[in-house]
């Protein structure tokens, strides 16, 4: 067979949350309906969980600032059908039970503080929408063997011989993206030699529609409710062996020992369906842009998932781009241009620096057995919790992923 070249303006290389939100958002411009896309994703999204069965393992709190992103994006109709959990309250303490912190979306004068969503039924939501635009050229799922620059263009070579060009690249590949690597970006790495145990759990006692929070030395315990009164979400993060011990324990033992890390808050626990654990890595990308490449998501940058910030700050990126590629097209200037990828890296980069030097900083206090560290610690939360203003103006903003 002949091997085939095409040529598009813009080639997408990853589907997850981001890439997918970033080719909606992109496709409802009026100035892009004209634009040639390719998406390129090497996998299908994974099998959402039915109405009447548990959320499967992956799940994300999304803020409100993402719930509207995505709504505008195409997903607003059948939003209901995503199961979305919002969440009311977050109650945060310490495993010393001398400081807590509680944000409240009443307090903070807003309807919720966001909404936990299955990551699959989200994926699936997005990647229905993107199938459905006749417009784009989609290849999926597609592998592909290398990415090079030739004269003016980037070149993709799908596995089938076939190649795809374009002056522009957004790579939405994720945290080890190989379209970073290939267009010679370099990452700086933080690993915590954690790993974050998630699964979902029934228990005893109603969530009451809180986000809860333990700190533990070892790292934080999140429960995080879904759609379900007597049912969560779990995030447990662990030294790495510690828990990879806690996902091939005895099923009765694991929960008898997530009830106790949890301080029976919501009474006794069961596990449903699988456990499974992702190593923890902070990793930021030394430049956004390069050479008409362009990071978005965990490609550009990755978070510890202790206050949920990951996927918000990728769509953040997205709003970001759409903007600065828009108002550039507006301005006569070709999609490729490196005018839009320099505001983008400016507007996102800092942020998301900012954000992952907080979340690290959160992780390093809380592990720490310094007591004086540990009383400055607890001084602080108390504090906090009696901050009033601040309090609610964090709740509002770091919290929440707002920019
Ligand atoms: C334990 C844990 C809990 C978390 N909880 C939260 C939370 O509550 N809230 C939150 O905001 N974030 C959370 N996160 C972070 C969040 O999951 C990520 O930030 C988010 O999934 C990143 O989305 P992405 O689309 O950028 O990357 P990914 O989700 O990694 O998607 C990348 C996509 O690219 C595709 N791809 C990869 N390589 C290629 C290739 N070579 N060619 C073509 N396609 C490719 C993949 O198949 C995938 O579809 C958590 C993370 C962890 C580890």
């Amino acid at each position: 067979m002949p091997k085939t070249s095409e040529q598009f303006d813009m080639i997408v290389i990853g589907a997850g949350l981001v890439g997918s939100a970033f080719v909606l958002c992109l496709r409802q411009q009026a100035v892009a309906r004209d634009l040639r896309i390719a998406v390129v994703e090497r996998s299908l999204p994974p099998t959402p969980a039915a109405a009447n069965e548990h959320w499967g393992l992956r799940v994300s709190a999304l803020s409100p600032e993402s719930v509207s992103l995505l709504q505008a994006a195409g997903l607003h109709a059948k939003w209901p059908q995503l199961r979305p959990a919002p969440y009311a309250d977050m109650r945060v303490w310490d495993a010393d039970g001398t400081g807590a912190v509680h944000f409240s979306a009443k307090a903070a004068g807003v309807e919720s503080l966001g909404v936990l969503i299955e990551n699959a039924a989200l994926q699936t939501a997005l990647w229905q929408q993107v199938t459905q635009d006749s417009g784009l050229s989609i290849y999926a799922p597609q592998a592909w063997t290398n990415l090079e620059r030739g004269l003016g263009d980037w070149c993709l070579t799908l596995s089938d011989g076939n190649a795809l060009h374009a002056p522009l690249v957004i790579a939405a590949d994720g945290a080890q993206s190989r379209v970073r690597e290939l267009a010679g970006i370099a990452v700086a790495q933080r690993d915590y030699h954690q790993r974050g145990v998630v699964c979902t759990v029934e228990h005893e006692k109603p969530h009451e529609a809180t986000a809860w929070q333990r700190f533990l030395n070892t790292g934080p315990l999140a429960f995080l409710p879904t759609d379900h009164p007597q049912q969560s979400s779990i995030v447990w993060t662990l030294p790495s062996e510690q828990a990879q011990a806690y996902c091939a324990m005895p099923v009765a033992e694991f929960e008898q020992a997530l009830a106790q890390a949890f301080e029976h808050k919501l009474g006794a626990v069961g596990l449903l369906g699988e456990r499974a654990s992702f190593p923890l890595l902070a990793q930021h990308a030394e430049h956004y842009a390069c050479d008409g490449v362009v990071l978005i998501g965990d490609a550009a940058h990755s978070i510890h998932p202790l206050a949920g910030q990951g996927v918000n700050l990728g769509f953040l990126d997205v709003a970001a781009l759409v903007d600065a590629l828009v108002a550039q097209r507006k301005a006569g200037l070709p999609w490729a241009h490196e005018r839009a990828q320099r505001q983008y890296s400016r507007a996102r980069r800092g942020h998301n620096g900012l954000m992952m030097h907080a979340m690290s900083g959160f992780d390093l206090l809380f592990a720490s057995e310094l007591p004086a560290l540990r009383v400055l610690r607890n001084i602080g939360m108390k504090a906090f919790e009696k901050s009033g203003l601040v309090k609610q103006h964090i709740a509002q903003t770091a919290l929440q992923g707002r920019r």
